[in-house]
């Protein structure tokens, strides 16, 4: 069986004061209201990782992420935060790779692969983003391209280190667009991203790995999206900001 996980990156939203009455809500409904297994995860900005942390300690199915970490492991890096920072305060989980820090940052799939290691090294669990493009997508061999993020990054892992991995596909055009893929566009993904590590990995590593779809997931389309086989969960964006709409989200899992 492959872990379900549902993941909120908030992104740079929230004050302090609106992020713990969030955090607060959140707590309180996952534990009277959700029966589900689903392992949620919470990625606010790194200022709040430490109070937030301390808000969902003893939540069994509850765990901290940060939105990223440097792909340097210390030093004169003005600015920046380490994997090794993130674990000495409690983090479980890193995302790494959100096309926005390929984008506005220049993140390259080498310094992605340094983070990875990093994160890897100090016991965090990368939630590594990949997809394509629109323009990308439309001139079609965009499985080809997905598939090689994964290559260029993650490959050079060797079979205990990529399980604990854990793989998320963002199609651009679909993130913070209100436009999602539909279930077979994802599907189709997830299948082929799998057949993918089964390639190189063999088939049951590729059987426990858990790859979440984000790209406008929202109360009402995760259900559907969460059915198809291949996908385990979603990273949530815009909807994670609201609590009764990421709670239901969790639900459909
Ligand atoms: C994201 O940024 O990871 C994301 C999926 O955003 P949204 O849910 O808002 O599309």
């Amino acid at each position: 069986m492959r872990a379900k996980i549902v993941a909120g990156n908030w992104k740079m939203n929230k004050t302090l004061d609106e992020g713990l009455k969030l955090v607060t809500e959140l707590v309180n409904i996952l534990r009277d209201e959700v029966r589900s297994e689903a392992q949620v995860v919470l990625a606010p900005p790194f200022p709040y990782l430490i109070p937030f942390g301390r808000i969902v300690e003893g939540s069994p199915h509850v765990a901290m992420g940060a939105q990223n970490c440097y792909h340097r492991p210390s030093g004169a890096y003005t600015g920046e935060v380490s994997a090794e920072m993130l674990a000495s305060v409690g983090v479980k989980y890193v995302i790494i790779g959100h096309s926005e820090r390929r984008q506005y940052a220049g993140e390259t799939n080498e310094q992605l692969t340094e983070k990875v290691n990093l994160a890897l090294q100090h016991g965090l669990t990368p939630i590594f983003c990949c997809g394509e493009t629109l323009e990308q997508r439309q001139a079609g061999g965009y499985v080809a391209f997905v598939g090689s993020q994964l290559t260029e990054s993650l490959f050079h892992l060797d079979t205990t280190q990529l399980g604990k991995i854990v793989i998320a596909y963002e199609p651009i055009w679909a993130i913070g667009t209100g436009v999602t893929a539909s279930s077979a566009q994802a599907q189709e993904m997830h299948a082929a991203l799998r057949g993918h590590v089964a390639e190189r990995y063999g088939q049951a590593t590729a059987d426990r790995l858990s790859i979440l779809y984000g790209g406008s997931v929202g109360a009402a389309n995760a259900r559907e999206l969460f059915a198809c086989p291949d996908v385990d969960g979603g990273l949530v964006g815009g909807a994670s900001l609201k609590s009764r709409d990421f709670v239901e989200i969790v639900k459909s899992i």
